[in-house]
Parts: structure tokens; C-alpha cells; sequence
């Protein structure tokens, strides 16, 4: 949050950007891979995300299925410490109620502080595959917003068991999703907004959007939740279209839409380089537009290979 407010007093906008934890068998080189080249627009945190367990089924020579729980791509603490090694950068952990208990959730936030990890983004997580909706654990928290209470309560101080109250103070900046196209589970996006509007209340410093691929939405999400009384900086996120297979993969997962000029083009081009070339060339319009109307920062989402995201910081920032 202080890299914000110093980015809008400076005028500025900061790039920054997402990263996964490698499957799981990989090495950590492969993310120096992608990270190495974008330091060179000085990002001054960079996201990691965390996956938790997934049923995962595999078909057996007799037909049967078999069902697993496996969690593909473990380590996001671990990366968090090597960023700060490595690139002297603020890490940002995603920290999520789904898999945790109230008291896993400060132990997580425990091993944060003894790091030197000062920020996190609080979100629910998804429900597993097989189950309609979200379950959170036997005493876990059902919403970001009781996260979000639980990490504010550990920066006064005050831990689950009261006996322990002392003057260990975390000191969490703590920032939260925000879905311009609405969550897919809200009945509409003002309900979500005034959800949203939950989770500041309780304390959070920053909002992430969800990855949009229409400015307009943005923007308009903005005023929406201004009109709404909340007044923290909302930081857009990108994502440039990749492949053909984002087409249907982005809607899907992330509950978008595409506008049709950029749907058609990738429809029609004639290979994966060209959508990545389409892809670049739309994200950088796209942060063009919100540097231009003064964002503080301008948020990309990697998944993977960043030479696109490169090509983008390398025209703007
Ligand atoms: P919440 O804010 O809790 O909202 C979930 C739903 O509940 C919404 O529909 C909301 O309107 C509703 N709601 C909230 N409070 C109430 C209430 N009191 N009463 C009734 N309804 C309510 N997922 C991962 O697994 N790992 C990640 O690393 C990860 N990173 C992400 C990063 C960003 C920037 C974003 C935008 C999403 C990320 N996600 C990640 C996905 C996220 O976990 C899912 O979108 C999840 O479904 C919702 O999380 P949330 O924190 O927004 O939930």
C-alpha cells in the first residue's frame, strides 16, 4: 500500500505482476526465467498465488475412475522468501479461507512475519471440483471479509487464543480481490460491490481486479464502487490473450467476456504467434488508456511464459 500511495503522490503508475508457483517436480529456475527480464521495469511487489489440494481423476486400464486430491503447485511461501533473496522485491502471498482453519491461518501469517512478508492479498478461494459451492473448513472463515478481520486483529496484536495477547504486532498490508464483471456468484454486481465494500470496512488497504479485457467495465466498476463510499486505490489487472484456446479456457475460469473485435481477430489468426502478437498489441492499448487516466499502478497477470508481458512493459513503463 505505501508503494501505492507514493506512486499517486509521484504522479506515476507502477507495473507489477502475478506469478505461479512451479507444478510441482519443477525447479525455481524456470520462474527466475520469466522474472529476470521484467526487473528491468522495477516492480516493487510482485503477486504469488496460492493453489490449494484438487480431486484430480485418472481413467484405470479397467474404466474405472480413480479419484485423487493432489496439490499441484505448492511452495508459494517458499517463493516469497527467494524473491526477497533474489530481487530484494516485496512479495505478495495470496492467502485464501479455503484449506485453512482460523488457527492455520495464523500459523501462515506467523511464518509471513518471521520472513520479513509485510503484504498479502486475503481471498476466499474457490470450492473444490466436486462441490457446488464453497466449503470452508470446520472453523475456517466463509468469506475474504472474516479473513481480512482475522489479519487486522493480528496487527493489533491479538491472536485466537487470548492468553497469548502480547505485543507481537503483525504489520499486513492487506489488499483484496474486486470482479468489475462481477463475481459469478453474486446475483448482481451491485450486491458484490456492497460485498466488496465488507471486506474494506474490515480493514483491507487495496483492491486487485479480477483480469478484464473492456476498459469501459473497468472504469465504470470504479465509479460504481466510489458511489458505493469505497475510496481505496483500485488496481486494474491485465492479462494478454495468448492462444486460441484462452477463447473459451478465459470466460470459463475467470467469468469474463471478450469484446467481439478481440474475439473475431483471434478466431481468424493463423497461428498461436499471431494471437500472442493480437494479445500483446490489445493489453498495451488497454494500459495505455489507464496510464493515461492517471492509475497508480497497472497490475499483469503472467501465467506462465512473460515475454509478452516484456514486449508491454518495454512500450510503457
Ligand atoms: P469473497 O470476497 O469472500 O466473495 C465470494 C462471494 O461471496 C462473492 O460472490 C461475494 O459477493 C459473496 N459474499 C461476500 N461476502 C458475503 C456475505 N457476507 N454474505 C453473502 N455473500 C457474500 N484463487 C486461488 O485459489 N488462489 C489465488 O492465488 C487467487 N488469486 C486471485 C487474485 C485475484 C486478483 C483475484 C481477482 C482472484 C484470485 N483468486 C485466487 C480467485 C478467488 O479465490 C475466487 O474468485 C473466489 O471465488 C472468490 O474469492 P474472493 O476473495 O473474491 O471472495
Amino acid at each position: 500500500n505505501q508503494h501505492i500511495e507514493e506512486a499517486q503522490k509521484k504522479d506515476k503508475t507502477l507495473f507489477t505482476f502475478e506469478i505461479l508457483p512451479p507444478l510441482k517436480g519443477q525447479t525455481i529456475h524456470d520462474i527466475y526465467g520469466n522474472i529476470d527480464p521484467l526487473m528491468e521495469f522495477k516492480p516493487p511487489f510482485i503477486n504469488v498465488t496460492y493453489h490449494r489440494e484438487q480431486v484430480v481423476y485418472k481413467r484405470l486400464s479397467n474404466g474405472l475412475l480413480e479419484q485423487k486430491v493432489v496439490r499441484k503447485r505448492p511452495g508459494t511461501v517458499g517463493i516469497c522468501a527467494a524473491l526477497m533473496n533474489r530481487y530484494q522485491v516485496d512479495p505478495v502471498p495470496h492467502l485464501l479461507c479455503g484449506g485453512f482453519s482460523k488457527e492455520d491461518t495464523e500459523n501462515a501469517l506467523i511464518d509471513l512475519h518471521f520472513l520479513g512478508v509485510e503484504n498479502v492479498l486475503a481471498l476466499r478461494g474457490d470450492g473444490m471440483q466436486d462441490q457446488m459451492y464453497f466449503v470452508p473448513e470446520a472453523d475456517g472463515h466463509t468469506y475474504a471479509s472474516e479473513l481480512v478481520g482475522q489479519i487486522v486483529k493480528m496487527n493489533k496484536g491479538e491472536y485466537l487464543d487470548e492468553e497469548l495477547a502480547n505485543n507481537a504486532a503483525t504489520n499486513f498490508s492487506i489488499g483484496v480481490a474486486g470482479y468489475p464483471e462481477k463475481h459469478f456468484e453474486a446475483p448482481s454486481l451491485n450486491v458484490d460491490i456492497s460485498n466488496l465494500k465488507r471486506k474494506v470496512d474490515a480493514g483491507a488497504d487495496y483492491i486487485v481486479t479480477q483480469l478484464f479485457f473492456d476498459n469501459s467495465k473497468y472504469f465504470e466498476f470504479v465509479d460504481k464502487c466510489r458511489n458505493a463510499g469505497i475510496n481505496v486505490p483500485i488496481i486494474p489487472g491485465l492479462k494478454p490473450i495468448a492462444t486460441k484456446k484462452h477463447l473459451s479456457m478465459l470466460p470459463h475460469r475467470f467469468h469474463v467476456d471478450l469484446p467481439d473485435e478481440l474475439a473475431m481477430a483471434v478466431m481468424q489468426a493463423k497461428d498461436n504467434a499471431t494471437v500472442r502478437q493480437i494479445g500483446v498489441e490489445w493489453a498495451t492499448q488497454q494500459a495505455k488508456e489507464l496510464k493515461a487516466a492517471g492509475i497508480p499502478v497497472i497490475h499483469f497477470y503472467s501465467m506462465g511464459k512473460s515475454d509478452n508481458i516484456y514486449a508491454i512493459a518495454k512500450e510503457l513503463f
